[in-house]
């Protein structure tokens, strides 16, 4: 840690990139601000405290700062590992530290809970006046501060998906990790996924036993849960021999991707972890760089925008995870320019942070509040009936950003996958075209099957 923190030579370069720091303008907010808090604690000169984890938690980890970083420091590292002494230490809040614990294990999804939930969304998800006595039910700003609560699913997809019992043992063996956000939130996303693959002929392979990715638990601190959980991922996914493992929210995605980082003391661990990120892909990369469905889409040439009857301005905005984590950016905009009837519009700064950072977003509601502000106002300046992005923290974030701006009639926000899976819905795919799709060609066939 000393190493990398030297390597900081206070250059400021990082501040032109941070969505926080160019909210606050102020220097604990940026990494350079960050890191030379950290060496004075290194150094002695500076003691640990409350305040300083506070400090800490103010960060997306979006990695903007690393990317733009001559030095290339790495930033979000250091932040990270500051996060989790404070955790190992036992120094968090207790009020968050009991949030965050519910979160990170699950609590949150339980199933009670959320068909609770589903119920008390009808309830709550216009803003509540200050007047109203459901402050006193919901005071926390979770409820409170939001136009919107979280759309949550009645049915999980993984309790409602039932594999074809017509799968076949030839081809590729995909995996699907779904994800938390995929499963109780959005299961559109994942039955998007799960449709245009059968209209293919592929088969997806999705274990129900799969758990949260951790990257909820890696970001608050708690090393301990990460692993836990991703040793749990690693033994299920493992026992399917399979050649890839598709994701469709990039949180999971880039967590998935660099999950040998958590085993860098325990070679064992971290060598099945690094085989389990080295089949991750992003699905929307796999469909176009490996399945050529792109090519396929643009011979659909009906013209008219999947379940509407004119043109669909559709914005796509760059998730963090997706394009910082695992350099995505063509793909999901190669998909949208094919759908037949989507007009692909670009908002000014593509790449800008939404706002969200998981537990950012809890934690420092109206500081998320105003990065996303500005996202919208970008956003709305290219007038989309859609804001279609690749993951689950934005899609929430956006929701809220249209409620609060009183857009809801005018505009919905979606994963790229459905409007793809409803571009294709009713247009299964020729056998003749199938063979022209690369992954089914029978020299990609696994020759153990
Ligand atoms: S983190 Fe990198 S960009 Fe930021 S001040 Fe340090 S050396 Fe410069
Ligand atoms: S990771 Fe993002 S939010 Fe955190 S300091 Fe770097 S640029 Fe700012």
């Amino acid at each position: 840690m000393e190493t990398e923190l030297n390597r900081c030579k206070r250059c400021g370069q990082c501040m032109s990139a941070c969505p926080v720091y160019q909210t606050t303008f102020r220097e604990v907010d940026v990494a350079r601000g960050k890191l030379a808090l950290l060496e004075c604690v290194k150094e002695g000169t500076l003691r640990w405290s409350s305040r300083f984890e506070e400090i800490l938690s103010r960060c997306l980890l979006c990695g903007a700062c690393a990317q733009v970083c001559a030095n290339r420091v790495q930033t979000t590292l250091m932040i990270q590992s500051g996060r989790q002494w404070f955790f190992a230490a036992g120094k968090k809040p207790k009020s968050r530290r009991t949030v965050l614990r519910n979160v990170r294990k699950g609590h949150l999804p339980a199933k009670v809970l959320l068909k609770g939930g589903a119920l008390l969304q009808a309830l709550v998800c216009k803003k509540i006046p200050e007047t109203s006595g459901l402050h006193l039910r919901f005071p926390l700003s979770f409820f409170t501060e939001r136009h919107t609560v979280p759309p949550i699913a009645w049915t999980p997809f993984l309790d409602d998906f039932r594999p074809r019992p017509d799968v076949s043992a030839e081809g590729p063996r995909i995996g699907f990790f779904v994800g938390c956000g995929a499963n109780y939130l959005f299961p559109e996303m994942a039955w998007a996924l799960v449709r245009i693959l059968r209209q293919i002929g592929g088969t997806l392979f999705i274990p129900r036993d799969q758990v949260c990715c951790g990257l909820p638990a890696f970001v608050s601190g708690d090393t301990k849960t990460a692993r836990k959980l991703a040793r749990k991922n690693i033994e299920v996914f493992a026992s399917l021999k399979l050649d890839a493992i598709l994701t469709v929210c990039a949180s999971c995605g880039s967590h998935l991707k660099a999950l040998a980082s958590l085993f860098a003391d325990d070679p064992s661990s971290c060598d099945a972890a690094a085989s389990m990120a080295q089949k991750h892909m992003d699905a929307m990369a796999f469909l176009v760089d490996h399945l050529g469905l792109e090519a396929y889409l643009k011979t659909l040439h009906s013209g008219e925008a999947p379940g509407s009857t004119g043109t669909l301005r559709v914005a796509y905005h760059d998730p963090c995870h997706l394009r910082i984590g695992q350099g995505i950016t063509q793909a999901p905009r190669r998909l949208l320019t094919a759908v037949p009837g989507v007009q692909l519009v670009e908002a000014p700064h593509p790449g800008q942070c939404c706002g969200h950072g998981g537990d950012f977003n809890l934690f420092h509601f109206s500081l998320s509040m105003k990065i996303l502000d500005r996202r919208m106002q970008d956003l709305e300046k290219v007038k989309p009936d859609r804001i279609v992005t690749g993951c689950t923290g934005c899609l929430l974030q956006f929701a809220e950003g249209i409620g609060r701006r009183g857009l809801a009639g005018r505009i919905k926000v979606c994963h790229p996958l459905v409007l793809v899976e409803r571009a294709i819905a009713p247009c299964p795919i020729p056998a003749q075209s199938r063979k022209n799709l690369p992954v089914f060609q029978a020299e990609d066939t696994d020759p153990a099957q």
